[in-house]
């Protein structure tokens, strides 16, 4: 199992967990031609599209894929359990802390095993329990915003800071995490470099930020 990184931040949100007969997309954020020029338009291989939350950045081309006959998972506006028929993949809830009805994922499929999806979110509320991979929102860091604006916490709220990554990896780590990927890192406000150091310490599996291009086998 493939996971490629076709949009990461606040101009739209678009990451594929791929192999060869199954794609599972998650967020809506780009345009949906572009998703299919990265899968060689095979359309018929899309399971789904699981989107996080109704902003734009996460969410504005929904209405492309369902024009398309693809489901499209949304429990921001529906219920809060969806197969995709025909798919090994299997796709549970949580909820997030964002201005709106937000939520994360917990994505399993045979090849890849566990993976947590997180963004748009200012903290997450829960522990997981074997997880193999983590894809979650570090936005910005603290340590930064607080030297340049006072008010920064109004600011960033309902985004998660590098340093709030940091201790949910603390709480969740364990020897079988393989991958890191820190994605919706702020332009402004981010360094990748230095996040990347920062998650690193507390992880012995290799961490990457999100950037478009990017691809990791699972
Ligand atoms: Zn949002």
């Amino acid at each position: 199992m493939k996971l490629r990184v076709l949009g990461s931040g606040s101009d739209g949100n678009c990451y594929v967990l791929e192999n060869e007969k199954e794609a599972l997309i998650i967020e809506a954020g780009i345009p949906f031609m572009e998703v299919k020029k990265a899968l060689n338009f095979n359309v018929m291989k899309i399971v789904g599209v699981a989107v996080s939350h109704s902003h734009g950045d996460h969410a504005r081309y929904v209405q492309e894929y369902e024009k398309a006959g693809i489901p499209v998972f949304k429990p921001y506006a529906q219920e809060k359990i969806m197969t995709f028929p025909k798919s090994r993949f299997r796709i549970q809830v949580f909820d997030s802390v964002h201005d709106v009805p937000c939520y994360g994922f917990f994505i399993r499929h045979p090849e890849m095993g566990a993976l947590i999806y997180a963004s748009d979110t200012e903290y997450i509320k829960w522990r997981f329990h074997g997880v193999d991979h983590i894809l979650v929102e570090a936005n910005y860091s603290e340590e930064y915003m607080s030297q340049i604006d006072p008010n920064y916490v109004h600011v960033m709220r309902g985004h998660m800071s590098i340093e709030t990554v940091c201790g949910f990896l603390e709480a969740n780590n364990h020897p079988g995490l393989k991958n890191i990927v820190l994605c919706h890192l702020s332009a402004r406000n981010a360094d990748a470099g230095e996040f990347i150091r920062k998650a690193g310490k507390i992880v012995s599996c290799p961490v990457y930020a999100a950037e478009k291009g990017l691809e990791i086998d699972l």
